[in-house]
């Protein structure tokens, strides 16, 4: 068993509410990511789990047990972080030993397992090589072994894939998303990435202002959006105005069915792929933008706000022409408007 728990958590400094009351659960043997705007409180929560910070108030379990005020080197954590932070002077195999060789494992078990680790990541042939003589994406899988090989209680990783490439970017998160699944580490991935939280991560939390917005899968995070914030900040949510009356909810250029009978004013959010062609509403293309095998149209409707939605990448549309346009009402969400603004 391998389980953390973040309980009430609230990280302060000065007048700076970093933290603001966050309570998490990373399962055994999970990927849970962390995902918001910058400043909203990611790498404060991680350190926080790692022992560098001393929370405010709350408390930090691992399998139940108390660590709030554990020191890091008592935790048994694993880190990865964008600056790979390797031994320049020691090899490959020394930077993935150290950890080891800090906790007495003998010589001849070091080894072993600094091997079988750099064989899983591909980097066996680097062994004896000097990390600055390694390109970044191999740095990084050094950085990674290094911290597998203490076989840590969790693995913490912060923006771990920033500054590689975007092609390097997509194969280690492939392969590093099913290493972690077969390896079945606990793991926390910090990120600004949502799609890269979506494709590794079992579960995500989205993080805003200091607070969790919500916890799921990729899936439910996307289709189930508990509000304007998470509709908004993961996918593209296209947010219309409506006024609920009755079951109906009347959006100006549409009407759509409301089973909740919702009243007053209220933000519908749709995806792009919720809105399709072919329909009543008369609505004006203002820039199409080529994206393979899809095509993002930006249309104007008739009550003059704008949308994005989703085409076949080989639909011929172009800037002026008039489309007519309907409005998929499965997947929308419906929120009280305002919910984006806290007030507290
Ligand atoms: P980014 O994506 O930009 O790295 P983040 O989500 O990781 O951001 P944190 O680094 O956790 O955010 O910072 C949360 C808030 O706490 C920010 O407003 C930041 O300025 C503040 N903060 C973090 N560390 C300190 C510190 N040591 N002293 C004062 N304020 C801090």
């Amino acid at each position: 068993m391998s389980t953390v728990r973040l309980e009430s958590i609230r990280k302060v400094y000065g007048e700076e509410v970093a933290v603001d009351g966050v309570d998490l659960e990373i399962r055994d043997g999970e990927t849970l990511g962390i995902v918001g705007p910058s400043g909203c409180g990611k790498t404060t929560t991680l350190r926080t789990i790692a022992g560098f910070e001393t929370p405010t108030d709350g408390r930090v379990t691992f399998d139940g047990t108390d660590v709030t005020h554990v020191p890091p080197e008592k935790r048994n954590v694993g880190l990865v972080f964008q600056s790979y932070a390797l031994f320049e002077t020691k090899t490959v195999r020394k930077n993935v030993t150290f950890g080891l060789k800090m906790r007495d494992v003998s010589k001849t078990e070091r080894r072993k397992r600094a091997d079988e680790l750099l064989e899983l990541l591909d980097i066996a042939d680097l062994a004896d090589r000097n990390p600055a003589t390694l390109s970044g994406g191999q740095q990084q899988r050094v950085g990674l072994a290094r911290a597998l090989a203490i076989e840590p209680h969790v693995l913490l990783l912060d923006e771990p894939m920033t500054g590689l490439d975007a092609e390097l970017k997509l194969r280690l998160r492939d392969e590093i998303g099913s290493l972690l699944d077969e390896l079945d580490v606990t793991a926390l991935y910090v990120t600004h990435d949502q799609e890269e939280a979506m494709a590794m991560c079992d579960r995500i939390a989205v993080l805003n202002d200091g607070r969790v917005e919500q916890v799921g899968t990729a899936e439910s995070i996307y289709r189930q959006p508990t509000n304007e914030f998470v509709a908004t900040f993961v996918g593209t949510s296209n947010l219309l105005t409506g006024v609920a009356r009755d079951d109906r909810i009347d959006l100006g250029f549409t009407e759509l069915a409301d089973d909740m009978r919702t009243t007053g004013e209220v933000t519908v959010a749709a995806r792009p792929e919720d809105f399709s062609l072919g329909g009543p509403v008369d609505a004006t293309v203002l820039e199409t933008t080529y994206l393979g095998q899809r095509k993002d149209l930006q249309v104007e409707l008739p009550d003059g706000s704008t949308i994005t939605m989703q085409v076949d990448g080989d639909a011929d549309y172009r800037a002026g022409d008039v489309v007519g346009v309907e409005i998929d009402p499965e997947n929308v969400q419906i929120f009280p408007t305002g919910i984006r603004e806290r007030t507290t």
